[in-house]
């Protein structure tokens, strides 16, 4: 009888510091040949906790990476024009390369108008309009982190991915959309899988590779995947469990396991590699300000 390959467990936290010390590698040369450090800003609206938590993680690996970092912090109550201001200033900015407003904003603030206030060049969220349209039409520029994050795995991980079938579970702006339209530009056949889908599980069944980011607890289970299929999990759900809180992801990661050929887990997964892409892209707007 054949045996069976064990499952890897990807290790997001490895990948993240072997990327960070690449890219800090990158930022010594930089400077060493005069050319400026790349600077980040990042803004912080009101005191959400999960948000504060981000920014702190966001800026401890920009310091790391040796950039240049400043977070703003303006109160939950301010208004429009004091958040518009303070983009424009950025935007303005020689020694900032990158600006990131820490999303959600209060309820009383325009997110898609803060989006598209940003300098595109500057944008390393990669929400703006303009980045979303050289994306989808193969000129890519600055990517949203956590798709790119994703790709970073699969690439590390699988080596060349053309032809694999990817099956994306979820369509929003920052994750779903992306993250299908980056396999499609590694040359996989892409399917998109959403609420309205009709038996998501079969469609995701012929997946070579599943990309779930859902927002579901463990909904992804055995049901779902491929045997030997490689499976990222983007998806970060606080559970209660024996009343402690604890983070899981959208795929049962004890139920899929044993399935598949490698699994991201939750924590420890996706999230590493998603503040290491923040970095990536504050460098690359850094060399795009270079020329
Ligand atoms: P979202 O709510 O904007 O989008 C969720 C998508 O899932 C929607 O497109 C919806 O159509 C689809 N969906 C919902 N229920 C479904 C179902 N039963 N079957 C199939 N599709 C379904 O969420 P998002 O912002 O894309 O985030 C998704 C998850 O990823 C969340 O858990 C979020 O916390 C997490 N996330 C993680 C990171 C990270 O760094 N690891 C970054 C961003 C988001």
């Amino acid at each position: 009888m054949q045996e069976k390959t064990p499952v890897k467990v990807i290790d997001g936290r490895q990948l993240s510091d072997l990327l960070i010390e690449e890219m800090t590698q990158e930022v010594n040369e930089r400077t060493q040949k005069g050319l400026p450090q790349p600077g980040l800003a990042v803004v912080l609206v009101g005191e959400d906790p999960a948000s504060t938590i981000y920014v702190r993680n966001k800026i401890r690996c920009a310091e790391k990476a040796g950039l240049f970092s400043l977070v703003i912090r303006l109160d939950a109550s301010c208004t429009q024009q004091a958040l518009d201001d303070v983009v424009v200033e950025l935007n303005e900015r020689d020694d900032i390369h990158g600006i990131l407003v820490q999303l959600p904003l209060p309820k009383h603030l325009s997110e898609a108008r803060i989006i598209n206030l940003i300098d595109p060049t500057k944008d390393v969220d990669g929400f703006h309009p303009v980045n979303v349209g050289l994306l989808s039409s193969g000129q890519a520029k600055l990517v949203p982190c956590t798709p790119l994050g994703c790709m970073e795995i699969l690439e590390r991980e699988m080596g060349d991915v053309s032809g694999k079938h990817a099956v994306v579970i979820g369509r929003s702006n920052i994750v779903g959309k992306p993250m299908a339209n980056l396999l499609l530009q590694a040359n996989c056949t892409v399917s998109i899988v959403h609420s309205k889908t009709i038996d998501a599980a079969a469609l995701c069944r012929q997946a070579d590779i599943l990309v779930a980011a859902v927002g579901v607890a463990e909904l992804v289970d055995q049901n779902w995947v491929k045997p030997g299929a490689v499976v990222i999990d983007v998806g970060i759900n606080a559970t209660e469990i024996d009343g402690k809180r604890k983070l899981v992801g959208d795929v049962n990661f004890a139920d899929v396991a044993d399935k598949c050929r490698a699994i991201t887990p939750v924590p420890g997964g996706v999230g590493p590699m998603t503040i290491a892409c923040l970095i990536k892209n504050t460098l690359t707007a850094a060399k795009q300000h270079d020329m």
